[in-house]
């Protein structure tokens, strides 16, 4: 006997959603797979540094330290205990490292064997609303800048992309962001106040004490202690992301036509091994799109922490996780397009939604600076060298930083594009050793380009390399002598690139 007609029409739907389901399982299963594994091999610990050392984010610096001193919120206070600080350093011959938020990967923060001043508690924020200039204390972290100048409609003018850093750290290694054809951070600084290894306070600007304005910004910790900064900053702004994906040797002439109007521009680079490494990109520019202050978005904790945080971390040691990776990075670039953002919203993103926390692993990052037209150079020496080493490649984001004519040991000698890569890789000896000889080679690649390295990560280039990067390296170094002829501050990127 045949069914009845209801029946049948429920055992059709039973199979269309069977159907479904299988469908399903089958676009998500591997992405989903995935996921379940990386968020099972996540295995956060809470990584105490022991009292009597110190380390910085690279995890790989722990060192036996005299003490770490936290200087006292209050100015007065601060201002004099650091004086007496230094001149105990003077008698006790004590070498001084001065840390922020210790995102550096060498060893910046850190003498061996004495003393670190942790800056972060001396963070007060004033705004000078008539000039738009921000006095923020050097241990502020853009963190706590950004809510603040966003509740003035305000926002940074250039600063990283991430807003884990501190104000002095910023400034001591001249950082850039993705804030569109802009200079370094020393661009947007009137002045600051910075107390050298005599005790004494300086004001520096263009034009007082200049000398020390141009060795400070970009100094790292050498030329004295960075109380506090005036910085300029610009209007909090709406913008409307517009993407495409690109092949590399069409990126610049691409950039070109789609930033216009940017106040934003960012380039992800594919790291899924095969044809498309390093050979195409996702190019979004975050165009303006003016509009009355009540209709900027509110500024809001970022979302979808988790999902992102597994999406990235499953492409450890993957070429599946990768591709799924920029499958859906390409997906979800387009869907963004007539969306809007803040620009404050855009700059207020934390590092640690990606940090690896496991034990035994780590994130590096390395990053290169190169003249536009050499982009595809360098890349080519890239693709080669990066696979050869083995290296774990997790993300490469491009960016234009404009010449820089304000500091002394600068990077950006003219126009150029960043490429910043961050690398995962074991905590072990072999592994740095391995991070090492990469790092060397495609420092190579960028000097043969005509480009430069940046300073603030492992310090792995050899001084020669160092030299060729920072032809005001010298300079630079007998200016620290004559501001500090006793060293007291110092830190492992001297120790390893100071002449002796
Ligand atoms: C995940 C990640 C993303 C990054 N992205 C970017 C980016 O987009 N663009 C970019 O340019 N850089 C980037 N960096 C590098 C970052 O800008 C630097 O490491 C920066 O120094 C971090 O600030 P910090 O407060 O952690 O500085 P720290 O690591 O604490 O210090 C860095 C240097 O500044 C000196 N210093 C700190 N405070 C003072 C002070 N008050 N006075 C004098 N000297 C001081 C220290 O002695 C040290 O030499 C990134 C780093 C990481 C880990």
């Amino acid at each position: 006997m045949s069914p009845a007609p209801r029946s049948r029409v429920r055992r059709a739907v039973r199979w269309a959603l069977l159907l479904a389901a299988v469908a399903a399982v089958g676009c998500c299963a591997q992405p989903a797979f995935l996921w379940v594994g990386a968020w099972v091999r996540d295995k956060p610990v809470t990584e105490a540094v022991p009292p009597g050392f110190a380390d910085d984010a690279s995890r790989m610096n722990r060192t036996a330290v005299a003490e770490v001193w936290p200087v006292p919120a209050d100015p007065a206070a601060a201002e004099a205990q650091l004086r007496d600080l230094l001149r105990r350093a003077h008698e006790q011959k004590l070498h001084v490292s001065i840390a922020g938020a210790r995102h550096s990967m060498g060893g910046h923060t850190i003498a061996a064997d004495g003393v670190v001043v942790d800056m972060l508690p001396f963070k007060r924020l004033e705004l000078d609303a008539g000039r738009n200039v921000l006095r923020a204390g050097a241990g502020a972290r853009w963190s706590e800048v950004i809510p603040f100048l966003d509740a003035h409609g305000l926002s940074v003018a250039v600063m990283q992309s991430n807003n884990d850093f501190s104000v002095g750290g910023s400034l001591s290694v001249n950082c850039h962001g993705w804030q569109h054809d802009k200079p370094p951070i020393a661009s947007t600084v009137e002045s600051f106040r910075l107390m050298t290894a005599d005790g004494t306070v300086h004001r520096c600007s263009r034009t007082e004490n200049a000398e020390l304005f141009r060795h400070a910004l970009g100094g790292y910790g050498l030329f004295g202690v960075i109380l506090d900064a005036e910085l300029r900053v610009v209007p909090n702004e709406r913008y409307t992301p517009a993407s495409e994906v690109v092949a590399t040797d069409r990126y610049v002439e691409r950039l070109r036509v789609v930033a216009t109007d940017a106040g934003m521009v960012q380039g992800r680079l594919c790291v899924v091994p095969g044809d498309d490494f390093l050979r195409k990109a996702v190019l979004t520019a975050w165009r303006r799109a003016p509009c009355g202050r009540a209709e900027i978005p509110v500024l809001n904790a970022a979302g979808f922490a988790g999902l992102r945080r597994q999406v990235f971390r499953a492409q450890i040691g993957s070429d599946a996780g990768k591709a799924v990776r920029w499958r859906a990075e390409t997906a979800v670039a387009e869907r963004l397009a007539g969306a809007f953002f803040s620009r404050n919203q855009l700059l207020n993103e934390g590092a640690e939604v990606y940090q690896e926390r496991n034990a035994d692993r780590t994130d590096i990052l390395h990053e290169y600076f190169v003249p536009p037209d050499r982009l595809e150079t360098f890349l080519a020496a890239a693709r080669e060298v990066i696979p050869r080493h083995g290296a774990d490649l997790m993300n490469v984001t491009v960016r234009t930083v404009s010449e820089d004519t304000d500091t002394a040991l600068r990077y950006a000698d003219r126009d150029l594009v960043a490429l910043v890569m961050l690398f995962n890789q074991g905590r072990d000896p072999a592994s740095d050793e391995r991070d090492a000889a990469a790092t060397r080679e495609l420092v190579d690649a960028a000097l043969a380009a005509g480009g430069r390295y940046y300073l603030p990560y492992r310090p792995h280039p050899t001084p020669a390399q160092f030299a060729a990067a920072y032809p005001g390296a010298a300079a630079f170094f007998a200016c620290r002598q004559r501001h500090d002829p006793a060293g007291v501050f110092r830190n492992r990127f001297a120790d390893k690139y100071a002449p002796r």
